[in-house]
Protein backbone atom coordinates (compact mmCIF):
# COMPACT_ATOMS: atom_id res chain seq x y z
CA UNK A 1 0.00 0.00 0.00
CA UNK A 2 1.57 3.33 -0.92
CA UNK A 3 0.80 5.60 1.78
CA UNK A 4 2.57 8.07 -0.15
CA UNK A 5 -0.83 8.63 -2.15
CA UNK A 6 -4.46 9.34 -1.33
CA UNK A 7 -5.90 5.27 -0.39
CA UNK A 8 -10.01 5.06 -1.73
CA UNK A 9 -11.07 3.08 1.71
CA UNK A 10 -14.63 2.85 0.32
CA UNK A 11 -16.52 4.26 -2.40
CA UNK A 12 -15.91 7.81 -3.02
CA UNK A 13 -14.24 8.21 0.43
CA UNK A 14 -10.00 8.82 0.67
CA UNK A 15 -7.53 8.51 3.49
CA UNK A 16 -6.04 11.99 3.00
CA UNK A 17 -3.61 11.07 5.86
CA UNK A 18 -0.23 11.38 6.58
CA UNK A 19 1.99 9.06 8.26
CA UNK A 20 3.64 10.48 11.17
CA UNK A 21 7.14 9.25 11.56
CA UNK A 22 7.97 7.17 14.65
CA UNK A 23 4.32 8.08 16.56
CA UNK A 24 2.19 5.56 17.60
CA UNK A 25 -0.34 7.67 17.92
CA UNK A 26 -1.26 8.41 14.65
CA UNK A 27 -3.87 10.87 13.42
CA UNK A 28 -5.63 10.35 9.80
CA UNK A 29 -7.76 12.97 7.75
CA UNK A 30 -11.12 11.29 5.29
CA UNK A 31 -12.16 13.04 2.31
CA UNK A 32 -16.00 12.04 1.61
CA UNK A 33 -16.01 13.03 -2.57
CA UNK A 34 -19.09 14.61 -3.56
CA UNK A 35 -18.98 17.26 -6.11
CA UNK A 36 -19.06 20.94 -4.75
CA UNK A 37 -20.57 19.17 -1.32
CA UNK A 38 -17.56 17.28 -0.41
CA UNK A 39 -16.80 16.67 3.43
CA UNK A 40 -13.53 17.00 5.05
CA UNK A 41 -13.46 15.21 8.27
CA UNK A 42 -11.30 15.71 11.40
CA UNK A 43 -8.62 17.66 9.02
CA UNK A 44 -6.28 17.45 11.58
CA UNK A 45 -3.14 19.06 13.20
CA UNK A 46 -0.13 21.36 11.18
CA UNK A 47 1.66 18.56 11.16
CA UNK A 48 -0.22 16.28 8.41
CA UNK A 49 -1.52 19.35 6.88
CA UNK A 50 0.79 20.47 3.96
CA UNK A 51 0.46 16.66 2.89
CA UNK A 52 -2.77 16.24 3.54
CA UNK A 53 -3.70 19.38 1.20
CA UNK A 54 -1.93 17.95 -1.42
CA UNK A 55 -3.39 14.55 -1.14
CA UNK A 56 -6.59 16.36 -1.38
CA UNK A 57 -6.21 18.34 -4.10
CA UNK A 58 -5.09 14.67 -6.30
CA UNK A 59 -8.92 14.04 -5.70
CA UNK A 60 -10.89 17.25 -6.21
CA UNK A 61 -10.04 21.12 -6.11
CA UNK A 62 -10.38 22.17 -2.32
CA UNK A 63 -13.30 24.87 -3.24
CA UNK A 64 -15.44 21.72 -3.77
CA UNK A 65 -15.27 21.27 -0.08
CA UNK A 66 -18.30 22.32 1.87
CA UNK A 67 -18.22 21.15 4.89
CA UNK A 68 -15.62 20.32 7.35
CA UNK A 69 -16.43 17.61 10.51
CA UNK A 70 -14.73 18.46 13.71
CA UNK A 71 -15.75 15.71 16.28
CA UNK A 72 -14.23 17.47 19.18
CA UNK A 73 -12.02 20.46 19.79
CA UNK A 74 -8.65 18.74 20.08
CA UNK A 75 -5.46 20.39 17.71
CA UNK A 76 -4.92 17.38 15.85
CA UNK A 77 -8.35 17.88 14.18
CA UNK A 78 -8.76 21.74 14.07
CA UNK A 79 -5.10 23.07 14.54
CA UNK A 80 -5.28 23.92 10.46
CA UNK A 81 -8.75 24.92 10.24
CA UNK A 82 -7.13 28.59 10.57
CA UNK A 83 -5.08 28.22 7.89
CA UNK A 84 -7.47 25.87 5.75
CA UNK A 85 -10.33 28.18 5.37
CA UNK A 86 -8.40 30.76 4.03
CA UNK A 87 -7.20 28.02 1.02
CA UNK A 88 -11.18 27.39 0.25
CA UNK A 89 -12.30 30.99 -0.77
CA UNK A 90 -16.12 29.74 -1.12
CA UNK A 91 -18.32 31.40 1.36
CA UNK A 92 -21.33 28.61 2.20
CA UNK A 93 -18.89 26.52 3.75
CA UNK A 94 -19.18 25.29 7.41
CA UNK A 95 -17.59 24.01 10.36
CA UNK A 96 -19.71 20.58 11.26
CA UNK A 97 -19.83 20.31 15.14
CA UNK A 98 -21.58 19.61 18.52
CA UNK A 99 -22.48 23.20 20.15
CA UNK A 100 -20.22 21.87 23.07
CA UNK A 101 -17.26 22.02 20.97
CA UNK A 102 -18.58 25.32 19.38
CA UNK A 103 -17.99 26.62 22.64
CA UNK A 104 -14.87 26.34 22.92
CA UNK A 105 -14.09 26.47 19.04
CA UNK A 106 -15.52 29.85 18.57
CA UNK A 107 -12.21 31.43 20.10
CA UNK A 108 -10.24 30.94 17.57
CA UNK A 109 -12.71 33.56 15.65
CA UNK A 110 -12.83 31.60 12.49
CA UNK A 111 -14.46 33.10 9.21
CA UNK A 112 -16.40 29.97 8.92
CA UNK A 113 -19.98 29.55 10.19
CA UNK A 114 -20.71 26.64 12.38
CA UNK A 115 -23.89 23.83 11.41
CA UNK A 116 -24.59 22.05 14.66
CA UNK A 117 -25.84 18.53 14.70
CA UNK A 118 -28.08 18.69 17.15
CA UNK A 119 -29.67 22.10 15.78
CA UNK A 120 -30.24 19.97 12.39
CA UNK A 121 -31.55 16.34 13.51
CA UNK A 122 -28.79 14.57 13.66
CA UNK A 123 -27.85 15.00 10.23
CA UNK A 124 -26.36 16.46 6.73
CA UNK A 125 -28.52 15.78 3.88
CA UNK A 126 -25.76 16.47 0.62
CA UNK A 127 -26.54 16.18 -3.32
CA UNK A 128 -26.58 13.25 -5.08
CA UNK A 129 -28.40 11.55 -2.27
CA UNK A 130 -25.46 11.62 0.20
CA UNK A 131 -27.08 11.58 3.53
CA UNK A 132 -24.31 11.53 6.66
CA UNK A 133 -25.68 10.53 10.20
CA UNK A 134 -24.65 12.07 13.54
CA UNK A 135 -24.00 9.66 16.30
CA UNK A 136 -24.09 11.00 19.96
CA UNK A 137 -21.49 9.40 22.39
CA UNK A 138 -21.44 12.11 24.89
CA UNK A 139 -18.41 11.93 26.79
CA UNK A 140 -15.80 9.81 24.59
CA UNK A 141 -13.75 11.21 25.09
CA UNK A 142 -15.48 14.78 25.52
CA UNK A 143 -19.12 15.89 26.16
CA UNK A 144 -20.47 16.72 22.76
CA UNK A 145 -18.56 13.90 20.70
CA UNK A 146 -19.88 12.68 18.12
CA UNK A 147 -19.11 10.42 15.06
CA UNK A 148 -20.63 10.11 11.91
CA UNK A 149 -22.31 7.20 9.62
CA UNK A 150 -22.61 7.64 5.61
CA UNK A 151 -25.73 5.88 5.28
CA UNK A 152 -24.56 4.56 1.49
CA UNK A 153 -21.25 2.64 2.12
CA UNK A 154 -22.05 2.63 5.76
CA UNK A 155 -18.45 3.80 6.81
CA UNK A 156 -18.51 4.74 10.95
CA UNK A 157 -16.36 8.19 11.22
CA UNK A 158 -15.54 7.39 14.59
CA UNK A 159 -13.53 9.88 16.11
CA UNK A 160 -11.25 8.90 19.00
CA UNK A 161 -13.90 5.36 19.44
CA UNK A 162 -12.00 2.47 17.64
CA UNK A 163 -8.57 4.30 18.10
CA UNK A 164 -5.49 2.44 19.10
CA UNK A 165 -1.38 2.86 19.64
CA UNK A 166 0.00 1.06 17.32
CA UNK A 167 4.00 1.12 17.43
CA UNK A 168 4.26 0.10 13.65
CA UNK A 169 1.82 1.94 11.31
CA UNK A 170 -1.11 0.06 9.36
CA UNK A 171 -3.79 1.74 7.90
CA UNK A 172 -6.22 -0.89 8.08
CA UNK A 173 -6.33 -3.90 11.00
CA UNK A 174 -5.00 -6.65 9.88
CA UNK A 175 -6.57 -8.92 12.68
CA UNK A 176 -7.84 -9.75 16.06
CA UNK A 177 -4.65 -8.32 17.41
CA UNK A 178 -5.28 -4.72 16.51
CA UNK A 179 -7.68 -5.31 19.95
CA UNK A 180 -4.50 -4.96 21.89
CA UNK A 181 -4.12 -1.61 20.67
CA UNK A 182 -7.40 -0.59 21.34
CA UNK A 183 -7.64 -1.72 24.51
CA UNK A 184 -4.85 0.23 25.63
CA UNK A 185 -5.97 3.22 24.19
CA UNK A 186 -9.45 3.18 25.72
CA UNK A 187 -8.56 2.08 28.85
CA UNK A 188 -6.71 5.62 29.35
CA UNK A 189 -8.52 8.01 26.90
CA UNK A 190 -12.24 6.90 28.14
CA UNK A 191 -13.33 8.00 31.33
CA UNK A 192 -15.49 5.00 32.77
CA UNK A 193 -17.25 1.72 30.81
CA UNK A 194 -20.69 3.40 31.01
CA UNK A 195 -19.74 5.97 28.71
CA UNK A 196 -18.38 3.34 26.20
CA UNK A 197 -21.21 0.90 26.20
CA UNK A 198 -23.52 3.65 25.69
CA UNK A 199 -21.48 5.10 22.51
CA UNK A 200 -21.10 1.09 21.47
CA UNK A 201 -25.10 0.49 21.62
CA UNK A 202 -25.22 3.77 19.44
CA UNK A 203 -22.91 2.76 16.98
CA UNK A 204 -24.05 -0.95 17.10
CA UNK A 205 -27.94 0.45 15.82
CA UNK A 206 -26.40 1.41 12.77
CA UNK A 207 -24.44 -2.11 11.72
CA UNK A 208 -21.51 -0.24 10.10
CA UNK A 209 -19.59 -2.41 7.36
CA UNK A 210 -16.39 -0.29 7.89
CA UNK A 211 -15.09 1.77 10.81
CA UNK A 212 -12.53 4.41 10.03
CA UNK A 213 -11.09 6.23 13.22
CA UNK A 214 -8.90 9.16 13.79
CA UNK A 215 -6.06 7.30 15.22
CA UNK A 216 -4.72 3.72 15.06
CA UNK A 217 -6.04 1.37 12.01
CA UNK A 218 -9.26 1.18 9.61
CA UNK A 219 -11.53 -2.03 10.62
CA UNK A 220 -12.75 -4.02 7.90
CA UNK A 221 -16.39 -5.41 8.59
CA UNK A 222 -15.56 -8.67 9.41
CA UNK A 223 -13.64 -7.84 12.35
CA UNK A 224 -16.00 -4.95 13.77
CA UNK A 225 -18.47 -7.61 15.84
CA UNK A 226 -15.43 -9.05 17.33
CA UNK A 227 -13.59 -5.51 18.48
CA UNK A 228 -17.49 -4.27 19.24
CA UNK A 229 -17.92 -7.41 22.12
CA UNK A 230 -13.93 -7.26 23.76
CA UNK A 231 -14.54 -3.36 23.62
CA UNK A 232 -17.22 -3.91 26.50
CA UNK A 233 -15.35 -5.97 28.52
CA UNK A 234 -12.72 -2.58 28.81
CA UNK A 235 -11.89 -1.27 32.16
CA UNK A 236 -11.71 2.40 31.37
CA UNK A 237 -10.63 5.03 33.44
CA UNK A 238 -7.12 3.84 33.89
CA UNK A 239 -5.68 7.27 35.04
CA UNK A 240 -8.00 6.99 38.20
CA UNK A 241 -5.54 4.26 39.08
CA UNK A 242 -3.07 6.09 40.81
CA UNK A 243 -2.27 9.66 41.31
CA UNK A 244 1.21 9.50 40.50
CA UNK A 245 1.97 6.64 38.23
CA UNK A 246 1.37 8.12 34.51
CA UNK A 247 2.93 5.11 32.59
CA UNK A 248 0.12 3.55 30.64
CA UNK A 249 1.75 0.19 30.46
CA UNK A 250 2.35 0.00 34.30
CA UNK A 251 -1.49 1.01 34.80
CA UNK A 252 -3.02 -1.01 32.24
CA UNK A 253 -0.57 -4.16 33.97
CA UNK A 254 -1.79 -2.97 37.27
CA UNK A 255 -5.16 -2.85 36.13
CA UNK A 256 -5.73 -6.25 34.37
CA UNK A 257 -4.23 -7.59 38.09
CA UNK A 258 -6.60 -5.75 40.08
CA UNK A 259 -9.60 -6.71 37.69
CA UNK A 260 -9.17 -10.43 37.46
CA UNK A 261 -8.51 -10.30 41.13
CA UNK A 262 -11.46 -8.84 41.87
CA UNK A 263 -13.53 -11.35 39.98
CA UNK A 264 -12.49 -14.19 41.99
CA UNK A 265 -12.97 -12.38 44.95
CA UNK A 266 -16.47 -12.08 44.04
CA UNK A 267 -16.70 -15.24 42.92
CA UNK A 268 -15.16 -17.46 45.57
CA UNK A 269 -15.81 -17.28 49.13
CA UNK A 270 -12.28 -19.08 50.21
CA UNK A 271 -9.42 -17.13 50.56
CA UNK A 272 -6.73 -20.06 49.39
CA UNK A 273 -8.37 -20.47 46.22
CA UNK A 274 -8.55 -16.65 46.14
CA UNK A 275 -4.55 -16.42 47.12
CA UNK A 276 -4.23 -19.50 44.53
CA UNK A 277 -5.77 -17.82 41.40
CA UNK A 278 -3.89 -14.39 42.53
CA UNK A 279 -0.69 -16.16 41.66
CA UNK A 280 -1.91 -17.13 38.35
CA UNK A 281 -2.99 -13.67 37.82
CA UNK A 282 0.26 -12.13 38.47
CA UNK A 283 2.32 -15.06 36.74
CA UNK A 284 0.46 -13.99 33.88
CA UNK A 285 1.12 -10.41 33.85
CA UNK A 286 4.65 -10.92 33.80
CA UNK A 287 5.40 -10.68 37.41
CA UNK A 288 8.10 -13.15 38.53
CA UNK A 289 5.88 -14.05 41.30
CA UNK A 290 7.72 -17.36 43.43
CA UNK A 291 4.96 -18.27 45.80
CA UNK A 292 2.35 -16.27 48.02
CA UNK A 293 2.67 -17.22 51.71
CA UNK A 294 -0.19 -15.89 53.58
CA UNK A 295 0.44 -16.16 57.64
CA UNK A 296 -2.43 -15.93 59.70
CA UNK A 297 -2.40 -14.54 63.60
CA UNK A 298 -5.15 -14.84 65.77
CA UNK A 299 -4.45 -13.74 69.75
CA UNK A 300 -5.67 -16.44 72.21
CA UNK A 301 -9.32 -15.61 72.52
CA UNK A 302 -10.26 -19.42 70.94
CA UNK A 303 -11.56 -22.43 73.26
CA UNK A 304 -8.54 -23.19 74.14
CA UNK A 305 -6.72 -19.60 75.17
CA UNK A 306 -3.83 -20.27 73.11
CA UNK A 307 -2.85 -17.84 70.01
CA UNK A 308 -3.61 -19.72 66.85
CA UNK A 309 -1.50 -19.55 63.90
CA UNK A 310 -1.57 -20.94 60.39
CA UNK A 311 0.53 -20.62 57.35
CA UNK A 312 -0.44 -21.20 54.08
CA UNK A 313 1.94 -21.25 50.43
CA UNK A 314 0.82 -21.52 47.15
CA UNK A 315 3.69 -23.85 46.79
CA UNK A 316 3.72 -26.34 49.21
CA UNK A 317 -0.43 -25.76 50.49
CA UNK A 318 -1.06 -25.78 54.30
CA UNK A 319 2.01 -25.92 55.99
CA UNK A 320 0.60 -28.31 59.22
CA UNK A 321 2.00 -27.23 62.49
CA UNK A 322 4.15 -24.81 61.40
CA UNK A 323 7.28 -23.46 63.66
CA UNK A 324 6.43 -20.64 65.11
CA UNK A 325 9.77 -20.07 67.21
CA UNK A 326 11.34 -19.47 63.70
CA UNK A 327 8.84 -17.48 62.38
CA UNK A 328 8.50 -15.41 65.05
CA UNK A 329 9.89 -12.66 63.44
CA UNK A 330 7.83 -12.62 60.58
CA UNK A 331 4.82 -12.96 62.92
CA UNK A 332 5.86 -10.11 65.18
CA UNK A 333 5.97 -7.49 61.49
CA UNK A 334 2.31 -8.65 61.32
CA UNK A 335 1.23 -8.31 65.19
CA UNK A 336 2.99 -4.84 65.44
CA UNK A 337 1.07 -4.18 62.33
CA UNK A 338 1.68 -2.77 59.12
CA UNK A 339 -1.00 -1.13 57.38
CA UNK A 340 0.23 -0.15 53.67
CA UNK A 341 2.22 -2.82 51.42
CA UNK A 342 5.75 -2.16 52.02
CA UNK A 343 8.97 -4.15 50.07
CA UNK A 344 10.67 -5.75 52.48
CA UNK A 345 14.52 -6.60 50.52
CA UNK A 346 16.19 -9.80 51.87
CA UNK A 347 13.62 -10.97 54.01
CA UNK A 348 14.46 -14.29 55.95
CA UNK A 349 11.39 -16.83 55.16
CA UNK A 350 11.28 -20.10 56.94
CA UNK A 351 8.46 -21.97 55.23
CA UNK A 352 8.56 -25.97 55.70
CA UNK A 353 12.06 -25.56 56.85
CA UNK A 354 13.68 -24.40 53.56
CA UNK A 355 15.21 -21.13 54.71
CA UNK A 356 15.96 -18.39 52.13
CA UNK A 357 16.66 -14.89 51.95
CA UNK A 358 14.29 -13.55 49.29
CA UNK A 359 12.50 -10.18 47.82
CA UNK A 360 9.33 -9.62 49.31
CA UNK A 361 6.01 -7.63 49.11
CA UNK A 362 4.13 -7.57 52.10
CA UNK A 363 0.17 -7.04 52.49
CA UNK A 364 -0.96 -6.70 56.21
CA UNK A 365 -4.53 -7.67 56.74
CA UNK A 366 -7.04 -7.79 59.12
CA UNK A 367 -10.30 -8.00 60.30
CA UNK A 368 -11.91 -5.31 62.07
CA UNK A 369 -14.59 -7.87 62.77
CA UNK A 370 -12.34 -10.43 64.90
CA UNK A 371 -8.80 -10.04 66.38
CA UNK A 372 -7.60 -11.72 63.26
CA UNK A 373 -4.55 -10.36 61.44
CA UNK A 374 -2.75 -11.96 58.72
CA UNK A 375 -0.04 -11.04 56.14
CA UNK A 376 1.07 -12.05 52.92
CA UNK A 377 3.73 -12.17 51.44
CA UNK A 378 4.22 -11.80 47.40
CA UNK A 379 7.51 -13.66 47.31
CA UNK A 380 9.28 -12.87 44.21
CA UNK A 381 11.84 -15.41 41.63
CA UNK A 382 14.27 -12.66 40.66
CA UNK A 383 14.98 -8.94 41.15
CA UNK A 384 12.45 -7.03 39.53
CA UNK A 385 12.68 -4.32 36.80
CA UNK A 386 11.24 -0.84 37.81
CA UNK A 387 8.00 -1.74 35.75
CA UNK A 388 7.43 -4.65 37.57
CA UNK A 389 8.19 -3.21 40.72
CA UNK A 390 5.68 -0.37 40.35
CA UNK A 391 3.20 -2.14 38.63
CA UNK A 392 2.97 -4.68 41.91
CA UNK A 393 3.18 -1.87 44.22
CA UNK A 394 0.06 -0.45 42.83
CA UNK A 395 -2.09 -3.43 42.51
CA UNK A 396 -0.98 -4.80 45.88
CA UNK A 397 -1.98 -1.56 47.42
CA UNK A 398 -5.32 -1.62 45.62
CA UNK A 399 -5.75 -5.31 46.98
CA UNK A 400 -5.30 -4.55 50.36
CA UNK A 401 -9.03 -4.19 51.50
CA UNK A 402 -10.58 -6.61 49.00
CA UNK A 403 -7.93 -9.64 50.58
CA UNK A 404 -8.99 -8.33 53.73
CA UNK A 405 -12.65 -8.82 53.20
CA UNK A 406 -12.40 -12.26 51.70
CA UNK A 407 -10.39 -13.20 54.32
CA UNK A 408 -12.90 -11.91 56.79
CA UNK A 409 -15.48 -13.27 54.93
CA UNK A 410 -14.10 -16.79 55.04
CA UNK A 411 -13.76 -16.96 58.79
CA UNK A 412 -17.23 -15.71 59.09
CA UNK A 413 -18.57 -18.16 57.00
CA UNK A 414 -16.77 -21.18 59.04
CA UNK A 415 -17.46 -19.59 61.90
CA UNK A 416 -21.27 -19.56 61.06
CA UNK A 417 -21.24 -22.59 59.83
CA UNK A 418 -20.04 -24.45 62.70
CA UNK A 419 -22.33 -22.06 65.17
CA UNK A 420 -25.31 -23.70 62.81
CA UNK A 421 -23.54 -27.39 63.33
CA UNK A 422 -23.45 -27.20 67.21
CA UNK A 423 -26.82 -25.49 67.40
CA UNK A 424 -28.10 -28.66 65.66
CA UNK A 425 -26.12 -30.69 67.99
CA UNK A 426 -27.55 -29.65 70.85
CA UNK A 427 -31.09 -29.75 69.29
CA UNK A 428 -31.20 -32.93 68.74
CA UNK A 429 -29.33 -34.67 71.84
CA UNK A 430 -30.82 -35.21 75.38
CA UNK A 431 -28.28 -33.66 77.68
CA UNK A 432 -28.67 -35.68 80.61
CA UNK A 433 -27.87 -39.03 78.72
CA UNK A 434 -26.41 -37.86 75.53
CA UNK A 435 -28.82 -40.17 73.62
CA UNK A 436 -30.68 -38.65 70.91
CA UNK A 437 -34.15 -37.29 71.33
CA UNK A 438 -37.43 -37.39 70.35
CA UNK A 439 -36.26 -34.06 67.97
CA UNK A 440 -33.98 -36.04 66.48
CA UNK A 441 -36.27 -38.87 66.38
CA UNK A 442 -38.95 -36.88 64.14
CA UNK A 443 -36.69 -36.05 62.10
CA UNK A 444 -35.28 -39.25 60.58
CA UNK A 445 -38.62 -41.06 61.35
CA UNK A 446 -40.85 -41.15 58.32
CA UNK A 447 -37.53 -41.36 55.91
CA UNK A 448 -36.59 -44.61 57.99
CA UNK A 449 -39.62 -46.56 57.17
CA UNK A 450 -39.88 -45.52 53.90
CA UNK A 451 -36.28 -46.54 52.41
CA UNK A 452 -37.42 -50.05 54.56
CA UNK A 453 -40.12 -50.27 52.46
CA UNK A 454 -38.04 -48.82 49.21
CA UNK A 455 -35.23 -51.36 49.07
CA UNK A 456 -37.27 -54.50 51.08
CA UNK A 457 -35.29 -54.43 54.20
CA UNK A 458 -36.42 -55.58 57.78
CA UNK A 459 -36.90 -53.31 60.14
CA UNK A 460 -36.79 -53.53 64.47
CA UNK A 461 -37.39 -51.73 67.48
CA UNK A 462 -37.03 -52.37 70.98
CA UNK A 463 -38.41 -50.22 73.77
CA UNK A 464 -36.92 -50.62 76.95
CA UNK A 465 -37.84 -49.12 80.11
CA UNK A 466 -35.87 -49.61 83.93
CA UNK A 467 -37.78 -51.85 86.49
CA UNK A 468 -38.91 -50.08 89.56
CA UNK A 469 -37.59 -47.39 88.71
CA UNK A 470 -39.36 -44.60 91.12
CA UNK A 471 -38.00 -47.21 93.61
CA UNK A 472 -34.44 -46.40 92.95
CA UNK A 473 -35.13 -42.64 92.88
CA UNK A 474 -36.91 -43.12 96.67
CA UNK A 475 -33.96 -45.13 98.09
CA UNK A 476 -30.85 -43.37 96.74
CA UNK A 477 -31.84 -40.21 95.52
CA UNK A 478 -32.42 -38.39 92.48
CA UNK A 479 -28.50 -38.17 91.76
CA UNK A 480 -28.24 -41.50 91.98
CA UNK A 481 -31.50 -42.22 89.69
CA UNK A 482 -29.82 -39.95 87.48
CA UNK A 483 -26.37 -41.58 87.88
CA UNK A 484 -27.91 -45.24 87.19
CA UNK A 485 -30.35 -43.47 83.85
CA UNK A 486 -26.41 -42.16 82.72
CA UNK A 487 -24.71 -45.57 83.16
CA UNK A 488 -27.95 -47.88 81.32
CA UNK A 489 -27.82 -45.38 78.23
CA UNK A 490 -24.06 -46.41 78.14
CA UNK A 491 -24.63 -49.77 77.84
CA UNK A 492 -27.18 -49.24 75.38
CA UNK A 493 -25.63 -47.20 73.22
CA UNK A 494 -22.56 -49.31 73.68
CA UNK A 495 -24.45 -52.53 72.41
CA UNK A 496 -25.91 -51.80 69.27
CA UNK A 497 -24.29 -51.02 65.98
CA UNK A 498 -23.32 -47.38 64.53
CA UNK A 499 -25.93 -47.40 62.40
CA UNK A 500 -28.57 -47.70 65.04
CA UNK A 501 -30.56 -45.20 66.56
CA UNK A 502 -30.99 -45.12 70.24
CA UNK A 503 -33.19 -42.17 71.21
CA UNK A 504 -34.06 -41.42 75.15
CA UNK A 505 -38.06 -41.49 74.31
CA UNK A 506 -39.76 -41.17 77.65
CA UNK A 507 -38.53 -40.73 81.47
CA UNK A 508 -36.54 -43.78 81.41
CA UNK A 509 -37.70 -45.19 78.56
CA UNK A 510 -34.95 -45.79 75.62
CA UNK A 511 -36.12 -46.64 72.26
CA UNK A 512 -33.59 -48.73 69.76
CA UNK A 513 -34.50 -48.63 66.01
CA UNK A 514 -32.95 -51.21 64.27
CA UNK A 515 -32.50 -50.73 60.40
CA UNK A 516 -31.45 -54.23 58.70
CA UNK A 517 -32.68 -56.25 61.77
CA UNK A 518 -35.23 -59.47 61.72
CA UNK A 519 -36.99 -59.83 65.20
CA UNK A 520 -35.14 -62.62 66.42
CA UNK A 521 -31.74 -60.45 66.12
CA UNK A 522 -33.39 -57.71 67.67
CA UNK A 523 -35.02 -59.81 70.69
CA UNK A 524 -30.90 -61.30 70.95
CA UNK A 525 -29.74 -58.31 71.44
CA UNK A 526 -32.52 -56.90 73.80
CA UNK A 527 -31.95 -60.14 75.79
CA UNK A 528 -28.20 -59.69 76.01
CA UNK A 529 -28.84 -56.00 77.31
CA UNK A 530 -31.10 -57.14 80.13
CA UNK A 531 -28.65 -60.07 81.47
CA UNK A 532 -25.86 -57.48 80.84
CA UNK A 533 -27.69 -55.31 83.49
CA UNK A 534 -29.21 -57.74 85.58
CA UNK A 535 -25.57 -59.13 86.27
CA UNK A 536 -24.57 -55.05 86.58
CA UNK A 537 -23.58 -53.64 90.27
CA UNK A 538 -24.05 -50.30 90.01
CA UNK A 539 -21.38 -48.10 92.18
CA UNK A 540 -21.84 -44.79 93.54
CA UNK A 541 -19.85 -43.58 96.65
CA UNK A 542 -19.95 -46.69 99.15
CA UNK A 543 -23.33 -47.59 97.41
CA UNK A 544 -23.97 -50.94 95.70
CA UNK A 545 -26.99 -50.27 93.23
CA UNK A 546 -28.61 -53.21 91.90
CA UNK A 547 -31.54 -52.81 88.86
CA UNK A 548 -33.33 -54.60 85.99
CA UNK A 549 -34.60 -53.64 82.67
CA UNK A 550 -37.05 -54.79 80.30
CA UNK A 551 -38.17 -54.41 77.08
CA UNK A 552 -40.51 -55.17 74.32
CA UNK A 553 -39.49 -55.96 70.64
CA UNK A 554 -41.10 -55.74 67.37
CA UNK A 555 -40.30 -56.03 63.51
CA UNK A 556 -42.30 -53.86 61.00
CA UNK A 557 -44.52 -56.04 59.06
CA UNK A 558 -46.50 -53.39 56.90
CA UNK A 559 -47.01 -50.39 59.08
CA UNK A 560 -46.16 -47.20 57.48
CA UNK A 561 -45.57 -44.95 60.64
CA UNK A 562 -42.85 -44.89 63.10
CA UNK A 563 -45.20 -44.61 66.20
CA UNK A 564 -47.73 -47.64 64.88
CA UNK A 565 -44.22 -49.82 65.51
CA UNK A 566 -43.24 -47.80 68.89
CA UNK A 567 -46.82 -48.46 70.23
CA UNK A 568 -46.77 -52.19 69.07
CA UNK A 569 -43.32 -52.57 70.97
CA UNK A 570 -44.19 -50.75 73.85
CA UNK A 571 -47.23 -53.24 74.10
CA UNK A 572 -45.05 -56.17 74.41
CA UNK A 573 -42.96 -54.04 77.38
CA UNK A 574 -46.33 -54.01 78.95
CA UNK A 575 -46.17 -57.27 78.54
CA UNK A 576 -43.04 -58.05 80.04
CA UNK A 577 -43.71 -55.72 83.14
CA UNK A 578 -46.92 -58.00 83.61
CA UNK A 579 -45.00 -61.13 83.56
CA UNK A 580 -42.75 -59.55 86.35
CA UNK A 581 -39.97 -57.66 84.66
CA UNK A 582 -36.34 -57.92 83.90
CA UNK A 583 -37.82 -59.60 80.85
CA UNK A 584 -38.18 -59.30 77.42
CA UNK A 585 -40.92 -59.71 75.16
CA UNK A 586 -40.80 -60.35 71.51
CA UNK A 587 -44.48 -62.11 70.73
CA UNK A 588 -48.12 -60.49 71.70
P1 LIG B 1 -41.98 -49.81 86.19
O1 LIG B 1 -41.17 -50.96 86.55
O2 LIG B 1 -43.43 -50.14 86.10
O3 LIG B 1 -41.51 -49.11 84.98
O4 LIG B 1 -41.87 -48.84 87.43
P2 LIG B 1 -41.21 -47.41 87.41
O5 LIG B 1 -41.14 -46.94 88.78
O6 LIG B 1 -39.93 -47.46 86.68
O7 LIG B 1 -42.21 -46.63 86.52
P3 LIG B 1 -42.95 -45.25 86.65
O8 LIG B 1 -43.40 -44.88 85.30
O9 LIG B 1 -44.01 -45.39 87.71
O10 LIG B 1 -41.90 -44.22 87.18
C1 LIG B 1 -40.84 -43.76 86.35
C2 LIG B 1 -39.94 -42.97 87.18
O11 LIG B 1 -38.79 -42.59 86.51
C3 LIG B 1 -40.60 -41.73 87.65
C4 LIG B 1 -39.51 -40.67 87.61
O12 LIG B 1 -39.26 -40.13 88.84
C5 LIG B 1 -38.32 -41.42 87.12
N1 LIG B 1 -37.59 -40.61 86.19
C6 LIG B 1 -37.94 -40.24 84.91
N2 LIG B 1 -36.98 -39.48 84.37
C7 LIG B 1 -35.96 -39.35 85.29
C8 LIG B 1 -34.70 -38.70 85.32
O13 LIG B 1 -34.29 -38.04 84.36
N3 LIG B 1 -33.94 -38.81 86.43
C9 LIG B 1 -34.38 -39.53 87.49
N4 LIG B 1 -33.57 -39.60 88.55
N5 LIG B 1 -35.56 -40.15 87.51
C10 LIG B 1 -36.36 -40.08 86.46
MG1 LIG C 1 -39.98 -48.02 84.77
MG1 LIG D 1 -41.78 -45.75 82.61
Amino acid sequence: MDYSKPIEIAEDIFWVGYQIPNDPFQCHVYLIKNGDESVLIDPGSMITFPITINKITQITPLNKIKYIICHHQDPDITGCISTLEKLIPRKDKFIVTHWRAQALLKHYKWETPFYLVEKNKWRLILKNNKILDFIFTPYAHFPGAFCTFDRKTKTLFSSDLFGGFTEEFKLFAEDENYFASLKAFHEHYIPSREILLNALMEIEKKEPELVAPQHGSIIKKELIPYMINRMKELNCGLFLLSSYESNIEILLKTNQIINEVFKEIVNNSNFITVLRKTYITLKKNDIPIKDIIAYAYDKGEKKDGKDWYAVFSTLKGEIQKPDIEKNKSIIKTLVKGISKPKCMEKIKLVTDNIEENLNVFCIPLASKRNSLKAVIYFVMKKELNDKQRKTIEEALDKLIHPLSSSLANEILIKELGEEKKELFNTAIHDSLTGLKNRVFLESIANNEISKATRYEYPLSVIMFDIDHFKTVNDTYGHLAGDFILQEISKIIKTSFRATDYIVRYGGEEILAILPYAKEKDACKRAEHIRELINSKEFILGNKIIKTTISAGVYERKDETEMYELIGKADKRLYKAKESGRNTVVCDD
